[in-house]
């Protein structure tokens, strides 16, 4: 057994993921010794309070309040709190008492990440966060190490376990937004106020990470577009599925050139619901699990897949980063800090392009489609596909034999081509005050292609 020098670990949290690691690093201190060629004596577990039940059985004499002193002397802080403060305050501390930090703090990242990075480099110390983005998935290291030498064009990535479970079981078996919420937040996939998942805020904070590190550009979390899920109903999912496509929440990171980005280039940062086409490998993550799609200009298409949330699967990334630290720390040196050089504009929703699905129900008679034409074409927005069923009056559901009971109106479902997302909602907005449209039933964009 190799005699090696000792690193002082302190763990801020044990909760889901934090007594997972603190379990972790115990039961297999030796591999991870070996890995890291320092021994990782977890020196304490901060938490609110030393009683409250644990996932795992851990060390009474491990456990503290008192953070602040669990972080002096120590040489790798691992802050697995949640929230931002008091985790803000505890990993810049962390930083400027020369101590290597890990983090799986996306809210905190995405809100104060250049401070954070700022503090880090001002002392050489360096910041972990791959458990940050999509939970066990390696993505961060891909992202800032292998990827260093190439150009990424675009991440398009399903980063929210709970919206994919839910939309995935929309999907499958025709149930409706409402029931499968109730049924997610019963079997603990959804929290009892779901509003962070259901309405993208956070994918939008793993998205503002994904971006800054592809396009080497601090992403401020308000420069994400954000929509959430809960328009999406059973028709649209069953229009979807007719359609050859799936609609998943998805957190897009695109590298814009040429016309509308002032000459160089620029980036788009949004979270919304967009339809896939089925053959796209994202239309096959099933479930609560994540994927990140990445096409970079020399690498081509690459996709990372797997568990996006849970607390062993969380820690397997966590000590990932620990056993980075402890490497970095015997090595020594300075730390390597986020690369923001290339600072690119984020530009507003307005100026993304993508295609678009237009569902309309319209009066079913002559020369509406040509008026619905003519409105798309003078926005700008050039038709790629249109299908049309007749809507039956008593049911309100699209039919083949409605016209002989009397319908008088039709569903419209229009595929564009790419267009400006400011062409496209201008249109939108003309074509719901034209006389011939009784109502826009939805606007979907298509992402994948
Ligand atoms: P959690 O279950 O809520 O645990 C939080 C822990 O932090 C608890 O042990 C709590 O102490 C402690 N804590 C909170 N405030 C504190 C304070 N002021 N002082 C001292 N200790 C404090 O959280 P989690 O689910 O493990 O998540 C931890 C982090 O990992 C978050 O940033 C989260 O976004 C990220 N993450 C989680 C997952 C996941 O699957 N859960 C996946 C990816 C990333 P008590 O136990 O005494 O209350």
């Amino acid at each position: 057994m190799i005699d090696y020098r000792n690193l002082r670990v302190a763990l801020l949290g044990a909760g889901v993921v934090g007594s997972q690691v603190a379990a972790l690093l115990l039961k297999h201190a030796d591999e991870l010794a070996d890995r890291a060629g320092a021994g990782l004596e977890l020196a304490g577990i901060a938490v609110r309070d030393i009683d409250a039940p644990r996932d795992v059985d851990l060390p009474r004499e491990l456990f503290t309040t008192d953070a602040e002193s669990l972080i002096v002397g120590a040489d790798i802080v691992i802050e697995l709190m949640g929230g931002i403060e008091p985790a803000r305050t505890y990993l810049l501390a962390a930083i400027n008492s020369g101590a290597d930090v890990v983090t799986a703090n996306k809210a905190l990242l995405a809100t104060h990440g250049p401070e954070i990075f700022e503090a880090a480099d001002q002392v050489g110390a360096q910041v972990y966060y791959e458990a940050a983005a999509a939970g066990a998935i390696p993505i961060i290291r891909p992202l800032r190490d292998s990827l260093a030498g190439d150009r990424v064009q675009r991440i398009m990535g399903i980063v929210n376990g709970t919206t994919n479970y839910i939309l995935d079981r929309m999907d499958l078996e025709g149930a409706e937004f409402a029931d499968v919420l109730a049924d997610a937040q019963r079997l603990g996939y959804a929290e009892a106020d779901p509003t962070a998942d259901i309405e993208g805020y956070d994918a939008a904070q793993k998205a503002a990470i994904l971006a800054s590190l592809a396009f080497h550009t601090a992403v401020p979390l308000e420069a994400v577009h954000r929509e959430g899920i809960t328009r999406i109903d059973k028709t649209m999912m069953d229009a979807a599925r007719r359609a050859g496509y799936v609609i998943k929440l998805l957190a897009v990171c695109e590298r814009l050139t040429g016309e509308g980005t002032g000459g160089g280039d620029a980036i788009s940062v949004r979270v919304y619901p967009a339809l896939i086409a089925r053959a796209h490998p994202l239309a096959s993550v099933h479930g609560a699990n994540n994927a990140v799609f990445v096409q970079a200009e020399a690498a081509g298409n690459l996709m990372f897949y797997g568990a996006g949330a849970g607390g062993v699967q969380t820690a397997s990334a966590v000590l990932g980063d620990v056993v980075s630290a402890a490497r970095r720390h015997i090595a020594g040196g300075v730390g390597v800090g986020e690369s923001t050089r290339a600072n690119l504009p984020v530009v507003e929703i307005g100026r993304a392009v993508t295609r678009y699905q237009i569902t309309l129900e319209v009066s079913d008679l002559p020369g509406v489609l040509a008026t619905i034409a003519g409105v798309l074409s003078d926005g700008r927005v050039s038709i790629a596909t249109v299908e049309q069923a007749l809507i039956d009056p008593a049911t309100g559901e699209t039919t083949s034999t409605a016209t002989e009971r009397g319908a008088a109106t039709a569903r419209l479902v229009i595929g564009t081509h790419k267009a400006r997302e400011q062409d496209l909602s201008e249109t939108v907005e003309r074509l719901a005050e034209s006389d011939v449209v009784g109502r826009v039933v939805s606007v979907l964009r298509v992402e994948g292609d």
